[in-house]
């Protein structure tokens, strides 16, 4: 069921849950994994996603967007390139080469360490983050922590997929959530 049917303008038959693979018991046991790389393998079904983000955030002003590792990268790169605005990776810990800011987080399966580029973060800049799901919240706060710290605003979060019984509404309070499809119950 996605939410926000404003959006959806030429999709109205647009079924997005159709094109999101799931994989059960993927990486581990218990676990219903879903799988970006069928939307991005159907271009409808991507260019519904990246055409959703512009009717979401048309009147939003950003400055850089922070883009999740790794198929976080994919929804910023069109929509950065479009906006004409600085796109952050965050990485997980040692991938980034420069001099990094670094927050600890807890996975739905597992807990890491994520990285930015301190330099990047430029003072006040107004942070739109971007991931493919959000589950707990863990990651896009330790995201919106690292901005934080860099003395930017974390303003809002996008995600294609969230999964509500996970909580992630009570547990991220620094940004408002948008997202495209929701599945409960997991
Ligand atoms: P969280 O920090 O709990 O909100 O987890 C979100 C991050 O973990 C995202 O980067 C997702 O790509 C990944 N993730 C967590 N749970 C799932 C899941 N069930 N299916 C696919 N990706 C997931």
């Amino acid at each position: 069921m996605a939410n926000g049917s404003d959006f959806r303008g030429d999709y109205q038959e647009f079924n997005l849950d159709d094109a999101i693979r799931k994989i059960p018991d993927f990486p581990k046991p218990g676990i219903l994994f879903y799988d970006i790389t069928s939307i991005l393998a159907n271009p409808r079904a991507f260019k519904y996603c990246i055409d959703s983000m512009f009717k979401l955030y048309g009147d939003t002003e950003f400055d850089t967007a922070a883009a999740i590792e790794s198929r976080g990268f994919v929804f910023a790169a069109p929509f950065c390139y479009e906006r004409n605005i600085p796109l952050l990776l965050v990485r997980k810990k040692g991938k980034l080469p420069g001099r990094t800011i670094s927050c600890a987080y807890e996975l739905e399966y597992g807990t890491a360490v994520l990285e930015m580029h301190i330099e990047d973060i430029k003072p006040k800049a107004r942070f739109l983050i971007i991931d493919d799901l959000i589950a707990t919240g863990g990651t896009i706060n330790a995201t919106c922590e690292m901005i934080k710290r860099g003395g930017a605003v974390p303003v809002r979060a996008f995600s294609v997929i969230g999964l509500p019984s996970l909580k992630y509404q009570e547990k991220v309070t620094d940004v408002g959530i948008d997202t495209l499809i929701e599945y409960s119950g997991e």
